[in-house]
């Protein structure tokens, strides 16, 4: 029997998220899907420039994605159009909880590294 959601808290380090690189003003994350579908799993980009913060995910059936840098990555999207391929990632209530979290503090660093 699992806990009722009420009694759930973000982890650390948090299931399903992996960070996979740290720039300073960017930081990536890898999101997995519950089914272990490699092919599932999505990318996040959580990034800030001079003016905002944007948070970017792309689902890429590439492998060691997170050694490209983020205007490969784009390349091998709009090149390869995995973009045309819906993709469904599926969460549990812990991952999601995670990924909230993860997103939140990675907002919050990557603003204050622009910003110190
Ligand atoms: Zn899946």
């Amino acid at each position: 029997m699992s806990k009722p959601s009420t009694e759930l808290e973000p982890q650390t380090p948090a299931e399903g998220v992996l960070k996979r690189n740290n720039y300073g003003d960017a930081i990536t994350y890898q999101v997995t899907c519950e089914c272990h579908d490699a092919n599932h799993d999505h990318n996040v980009w959580v990034e800030a420039d001079d003016h905002r913060v944007t948070v970017t995910t792309y689902t890429t059936q590439k492998s060691k994605w997170w050694s490209l840098n983020r205007w490969q990555t784009i390349w091998i999207l709009l090149t390869k159009g995995y973009v045309e391929h819906e993709a469904n990632i599926i969460m549990t209530e812990q991952q999601a909880l995670n990924y909230a979290e993860t997103l939140k503090k990675a907002i919050k660093d990557v603003k204050n590294f622009k910003q110190p």
